[in-house]
């Protein structure tokens, strides 16, 4: 199987710079995009794995442990009812930044990962079983894999998957071999984290409605790059990372609809998530507090608040334009190397370009552009399905965020090129 662009010139247009983003401005904001590594400029591309951080969010963190360090929701004193106010306005920025259906439709989590084993829990574990079919598709991550094989297992539920095609979209020609009055749930990811593919969102719910089965969509690479109007996109259940947005690792979110998150049993049991508890029996807290137990990642997620302001004042339409300009100029230059093998849909793709140089094994390559100071990912990105598919053992990753330049990419070329000359 052979999923190229690269060498085949599909991507035609001139690229040039259209972003209306002021990058030279936005960059002095993230304090890491200043500094040397290996005494050389960093060039960081690896947003897919996680987003560097601006001032505004490291500070809005040291705030909180500076000013306001408290418990929340249950402190009757000034700076534990300061510390559940932030905490608790971020939330309604969350919600007011992807058009939640309520504030208190957003769960906070540790994670995307973290999100979709909540479902595969609080939903999955009691309400599949034997006859029944998960559904996802074979260009998943990890993390939208292993859940579902886990509850498979313990439910006696089926899984299956939707095939991808040479191009790394997904082949949904024949939906009804698929989409079964047996499939229960569906889940998939937006925004795919190898190929750079958009999945049709609106299209995969249809199908999921029409045979009456759930949708999970997996937006931890869409919602920090482009507009989210959860309301408009088609799904019950929404995962997003916070650490992919400009916020801090140890925060996520699952964002579900109302009468689901009701209906559900609890994910982990402790403080916060009650009602009333005897030594015989408990009542449970309604959602989200229902699914957040414990003492939560608090600082973690008035962090997420701030990226969150950060990015709605750069505009995230804008970022996504900038990502797309910088993605088609990724392409049309890597491309012409001849060495180079390009993964994936054409130019209408998020900001990502997964490849492979003849004769030079990914690891290698990331090597010799680590010594340059350029950070890239090498590996099977956590999604082993795809790797099996392409029949390679790894892929070299870049991706691409707000304060990227096309000069670092004339960068990571030169790189590359250097890389074919020291190795082949
Ligand atoms: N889904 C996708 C598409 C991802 O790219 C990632 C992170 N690489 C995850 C899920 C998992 O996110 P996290 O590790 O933040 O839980």
């Amino acid at each position: 199987m052979n999923l190229t662009t690269g060498k085949t010139g599909t991507i035609s247009q001139s690229v040039e710079d259209t972003t209306s983003l002021d990058v030279a401005t936005i960059r002095k904001d993230f304090p890491q995009l200043s500094r040397q590594v290996r005494d050389k400029p960093l060039t960081y591309l690896d947003n897919a794995a996680t987003s560097q951080k601006p001032r505004a969010v490291i500070n809005k963190i040291n705030e909180y442990y500076q000013q306001y360090n408290a418990n929340i929701h249950r402190a009757i004193y000034a700076i534990g009812e300061q510390a559940t106010l932030e905490y608790e306005s971020a939330r309604e920025k969350v919600a007011r930044f992807i058009n939640a259906w309520e504030t208190s439709s957003v769960i906070f989590t540790r994670g995307t990962t973290e999100a979709i084993n909540l479902v595969a829990y609080s939903w999955g574990r009691h309400n599949l079983g034997p006859g029944d079919e998960i559904l996802i598709t074979e260009m998943e991550h990890h993390s939208n894999i292993i859940p579902w094989q886990l509850a498979a297992r313990d439910t006696g539920a089926t899984l299956r998957y939707i095939p991808i095609r040479s191009d790394g979209t997904l082949a949904l020609n024949n939906p009804d071999e698929y989409f079964t009055d047996k499939t229960r749930l569906v889940s998939f990811i937006h925004q795919s984290n190898v190929f750079g593919t958009i999945n049709p969102v609106r299209e995969i719910y249809q199908m999921a409605k029409d045979v009456g089965a759930l949708v999970l969509v997996d937006a931890a690479q869409s919602v920090p790059h482009s507009p989210m109007d959860i309301q408009t996109l088609g799904c019950d259940f929404l995962a997003f990372s916070g650490h992919k947005m400009l916020g801090p690792t140890g925060v996520g979110v699952l964002c579900g609809r109302q009468e689901l998150l009701t209906g559900m049993e609890p994910f982990l049991g402790g403080g916060e998530m009650i009602n009333s508890v005897t030594m015989e029996e408990s009542t449970w807290n309604k959602p989200p507090w229902k699914f957040e137990a414990g003492t939560p990642n608090i600082a973690q997620v008035i962090g997420l608040g701030a990226a969150v302001d950060y990015l709605e004042t750069i505009g995230i339409d804008s970022i996504e334009r900038h990502e797309r300009t910088l993605t088609r100029y990724a392409l049309e230059a890597l491309s012409a190397i001849p060495e180079v093998t390009i993964y994936g849909p054409g130019a209408e793709r998020g900001g990502l370009v997964s490849f492979n140089v003849e004769n030079v094994h990914p690891h290698d390559l990331a090597q010799v552009l680590d010594e340059r100071g350029i950070a890239i990912r090498a590996g099977h990105h956590c999604a082993q399905p795809i790797m099996q598919k392409l029949d390679v053992p790894a892929t070299a990753r870049a991706s691409f965020y707000l304060y990227n330049t096309t000069v670092e990419i004339d960068a990571l070329c030169e790189g590359v090129t250097a890389a074919i000359d020291f190795m082949t």
